[in-house]
């Protein structure tokens, strides 16, 4: 019989879990938040709560829910650290041997913690005498390569062979590159555990998401995540990122003197701004004091010279797109910065600017953006109503620190789902 069938739910799944807290004795507040993450699953709502580093509580309803193949689709838990990625893992393994179920999950890491056959290739031609790298090179056929596995490799020879912006769509390994392959099979992975920066990433997508949409999605260490969602709508624009886009993209075309004519503009429109800021820098002495509307104004002519610059470029590139890739990308990098600086100068802008000398810049200032709306954002990403969403943290101790959580991450303007707050460490739990 169906756990989630409408007569048999409540009477199925919540017995087995109040049974298996009775049985191994395990703390009242632990077992209430189990309770409540069935809730979460049968009413889609949003549960925030505070817990220790104790994970039962909510590990447990959906290692029984996992039972019925048919209707839990699955979960998805996203996590702080690859530490706490891992120590989760444990725990399921632990947890569902006593459950006697089998939860095969799937730990979804950022690219960069893994080896990239091609290039570990490549770097090896030149460091053969590396006996790690070898070793690695020799099992890399059979398994993934992670960073953890591999502490000693310092981070001068790391960022060398890891997965770093490959194309891996193009690449010849691709059919037998175990992280390929394993980053191919994360959208049909039922149990997943996420980085947030990865959840966010995917989160992003909408309905071409990385990961299969869960039946409940957890969020441990909840109170980073704001940090997460923020980051992930911040840009910067730098001399040297505009140069090298053109010249890729010149190179594939063949067309010198575009390259030429537009970076002549970038190199006028980057000095220009780095003598505004110097000069506003030299006045106020402070950077958080530099009227960043007021370089705007003054720039106002520059900017939209650089952006028609940008966007005649990008016409030139479009004739050769469905001949080459790579100019996909390239194209729609282009197409980022030109509506940047339209946003830039325009009525209504959706951004947050700020300018700042970057590190080996030879004293040029680059443009760093933000967007303003960023809880509209947040609670867009979070308000999807097909599946329960509970938000765990330990730093939530009172009543005030949920409402301040809750509006961090935008929750409140969400219409139509419940927020249940929880004190799961043996206090009451309050309903908004
Ligand atoms: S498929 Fe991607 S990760 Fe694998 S070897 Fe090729 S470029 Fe590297």
């Amino acid at each position: 019989m169906s756990i989630w069938k409408e007569e048999s739910f409540e009477d199925k799944i919540y017995d087995e879990v109040e049974s298996f807290f009775n049985i191994h004795k395990l703390k009242e507040e632990e077992e209430t938040l189990a309770l409540d993450i069935i809730d979460s699953l049968r009413d889609k709502n949003i549960l925030v709560v505070e817990k220790d580093d104790n994970n039962c509580g909510y590990l447990i309803p959906l290692l029984y829910a996992s039972k019925d193949k048919e209707n839990f689709k699955g979960f998805l838990i996203s996590t702080a650290t690859i530490f706490l990625q891992n120590k989760l893992k444990e725990e399921i393994d632990k947890l569902s041997k006593l459950i006697n179920v089998d939860i095969p999950v799937t730990i979804a890491k950022g690219h960069v913690n893994y080896v990239c056959m091609k290039r570990l290739e490549k770097y090896l031609r030149s460091h053969q005498e590396n006996k790690t790298l070898n070793e690695i090179s020799r099992k890399i056929e059979k398994e993934m390569i992670d960073k953890e596995d591999y502490p000693n490799i310092s981070n001068e020879i790391w960022i060398n062979i890891n997965v770093n912006g490959e194309n891996c769509r193009k690449c010849l390994y691709n059919k037998e590159c175990k992280y390929y392959l394993n980053r191919k099979s994360w959208p049909n992975a039922s149990y997943g555990i996420c980085t947030h920066d990865l959840l966010v990433a995917s989160l992003k997508r909408k309905n071409h998401g990385m990961f299969q949409e869960p039946s409940i999605l957890i969020v441990e260490e909840a109170s980073s995540l704001k940090e997460i969602v923020v980051s992930s709508y911040q840009g910067i624009i730098s001399k040297k990122m505009l140069e090298s886009l053109i010249q890729g993209a010149s190179y594939i075309i063949g067309d010198k003197e575009l390259k030429t004519d537009s970076i002549k503009v970038i190199n006028t429109f980057y000095e220009k701004l780095s003598s505004i800021i110097k000069s506003e820098y030299s006045k106020n002495k402070d950077s958080n004091l530099i009227d960043n509307k007021n370089v705007i104004e003054m720039l106002k002519d520059d900017i939209l010279i650089l952006l028609n610059t940008l966007s005649n470029f990008r016409k030139s590139v479009k004739f050769y797109q469905s001949k080459y890739t790579e100019l996909i990308y390239l194209r729609k990098k282009l197409n980022d910065y030109v509506n940047i600086l339209d946003d830039m100068i325009g009525s209504g802008s959706k951004h947050r600017y700020s300018f700042y000398f970057q590190s080996n810049s030879r004293g040029l200032v680059s443009i760093k953006y933000e967007r303003k709306d960023i809880l509209g954002l947040s609670s867009s990403l979070l308000a999807d109503k097909k599946y329960g969403k509970v938000f765990v943290d330990s730093n939530i101790v009172g009543n005030d620190d949920y409402n301040t959580f809750i509006e961090s991450l935008g929750l409140d303007k969400i219409d139509d789902i419940e927020i249940v707050k929880e004190y799961s460490l043996g206090k009451s739990k309050i309903k908004k």
